[in-house]
């Protein structure tokens, strides 16, 4: 009998908001003066009083709400005690048996396994949402006896989500970070950029053998997705290994070592704080009646999730394709703006799939060759030189064959350099797919007699030979000849 992994997520985001949360400081993630959007309020001199955000709270609310949470009728801050430099006051407000969100859940893996590596679709337990501040950042400079602290992040709005031990993998864990990453996204809430901080994942990880769970270990400081699975799947590895060897897993809290891919020891769990929580007396309970939260609801817009679904219907793509364009949102809407041109043109063509066809025409160039195109760099529409009519027009020319697939490539390039009409590019360089026969027998006569070895080659039976004539017609058009239309005549002239 093996070992069974049990992980929970303990999930930290900095949400985006104006100001702080207690008071009217600015909430700017890229400020580069240290202690520059600090005042008496977070900087915690002697008679100052907090004023919970409001943005804040909706914030969490609405995470909340996506995340099928019950919502907290009534709530309240409560004060974190602890002495630490980064902390200015002390104690950190945050919230403790009352938390805005409660019970909830998140579907992760596919919905249509189709290889053995796919992750089955899974249900994972959301324990709770709460709010509580940031605290300020420390520094030790290498090789001073001293270290600096910048309070700019100090009493940012926190929000802090606890999973059920309900996860049983790293790649399971790993999925459930990168979904709630990009239901933030959508939502608005936050960056929850991970490189920069503004999404801290903890994983608790044990195995057991049997029902009752084994001794958890906590694993912090993990700075991308890729670590999450690695440092999950390495300490299963380890843990297993010690009960198997006879020997206890330690409580205590590991960080993980990138260069080593291991986890290590940091420190072993003290005797359990003493927070000494009470209630934040300089901040009044809150009540939300059914408008308040109704209200929040409409304002949420469409779930990756919905996206998703939305997708595969109206434009038959496959998932793939669908999750570039989940996780490139700027390249999904400059999508759906070139669809919406094409759209009352597909849906009068008599075949009826000439809609899902362009559409997936459509999403292969912007996924393969204007990615390309940008090479590496972020699609930004304002950037981007060809409008969505234009687009629309260059992949119903290609639909059409008006254009050949070699020819598009050109086409599309000079497009993107100087954002010019699809069609008069073609115009202008005469490169529409020829459809004058007797212009194009006139070319492959004249291949044929500049070629005379490889004619009798062909005669003598090379099959190389065909492709080197056809390969000389279509230089000569420079591409716009139809291959298959360029074979056949040779063949019938031979
Ligand atoms: P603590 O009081 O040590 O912070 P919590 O009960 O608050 O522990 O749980 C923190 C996280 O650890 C939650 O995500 C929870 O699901 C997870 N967790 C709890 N017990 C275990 C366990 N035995 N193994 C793995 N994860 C666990
Ligand atoms: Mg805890
Ligand atoms: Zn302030």
């Amino acid at each position: 009998m093996t070992y069974k992994p049990t992980i929970g997520l303990e999930i930290h985001t900095e949400l985006k908001t104006n100001s702080k949360m207690f008071c009217s400081c600015k909430n700017n993630p890229d400020e580069t003066r240290p202690n520059y959007n600090v005042c008496p309020i977070c900087m915690a001199h002697p008679g100052t009083l907090p004023v919970a955000n409001e943005e804040a709270i909706k914030e969490v609310i609405k995470t909340g709400l996506a995340l099928n949470c019950e919502i907290a009728k009534e709530s309240k801050f409560d004060r974190k005690n602890y002495f630490y430099p980064d902390l200015p006051k002390g104690y950190q407000i945050s919230q403790y048996d009352q938390p805005l969100c409660g019970r909830g859940f998140l579907e992760v893996g596919d919905r249509n396994p189709l290889s053995p590596e796919a992750l089955a679709r899974r249900r994972i337990g959301i324990t709770r949402i709460h709010l509580e501040e940031d605290t300020g950042s420390l520094a030790h400079p290498e090789g001073e006896n001293y270290s600096l602290v910048n309070y700019n992040r100090a009493g940012v709005p926190l929000m802090e989500l606890v999973t059920e031990p309900d996860i049983t993998s790293g790649k399971e864990a790993r999925k459930f970070a990168e979904e709630l990453q990009l239901i933030l996204r959508y939502l608005n809430v936050s960056d929850a950029n991970m490189e920069k901080g503004q999404m801290r994942v903890e994983v608790n990880i044990s195995v057991s053998k049997t029902e009752k769970f084994g001794t958890k270990v906590e694993i912090k400081n993990l700075n991308s997705f890729r670590v999450v699975e690695k440092a999950v799947d390495f300490e299963i590895a380890r843990q297993t290994e010690l009960l198997e060897a006879g020997e206890k897993v330690v409580q205590e809290t590991r960080g993980w070592n990138d260069k080593k891919e291991i986890t290590f020891s940091q420190r072993e769990k003290e005797e359990a704080h003493d927070y000494r929580y009470f209630p934040e007396p300089d901040l009044p309970p809150m009540n939300f009646d059914e408008d308040f939260i109704n209200k929040i609801k409409n304002e949420i817009m469409e779930l990756p999730e919905q996206k998703r679904e939305r997708f595969k219907k109206e434009f038959g793509l496959d998932e793939n394709s669908i999750e570039f364009f989940i996780t490139n949102k700027d390249l999904s809407e400059y999508y759906e703006k070139v669809v919406s041109e094409f759209e009352e043109w597909t849906r009068e063509e008599e075949s009826g799939e000439a809609h899902i066809k362009v559409s997936k025409l459509l999403a292969n160039y912007l996924i393969s060759d204007v990615k390309g195109l940008l090479g590496g760099a972020e699609f930004v529409e304002d950037d981007f030189k060809i409008t969505p009519e234009n687009f629309a027009e260059f992949v119903k020319m290609i639909y059409k064959g008006e254009i050949s697939s070699k020819v598009a490539k050109m086409v599309l390039l000079e497009m993107f350099n100087t954002g010019k009409d699809p069609s008069d590019i073609v115009k202008e360089n005469n490169w529409g797919q020829m459809k004058d026969d007797g212009e194009l027998e006139k070319i492959v006569r004249e291949v044929i007699e500049k070629n005379p070895k490889v004619v009798a080659d062909f005669k003598a039976g090379k099959q190389n030979a065909m492709q080197f004539l056809v390969g000389q017609v279509m230089a000569v058009t420079r591409g716009t000849a139809n291959p298959d239309k360029v074979r056949e005549l040779l063949l019938k002239i031979l």
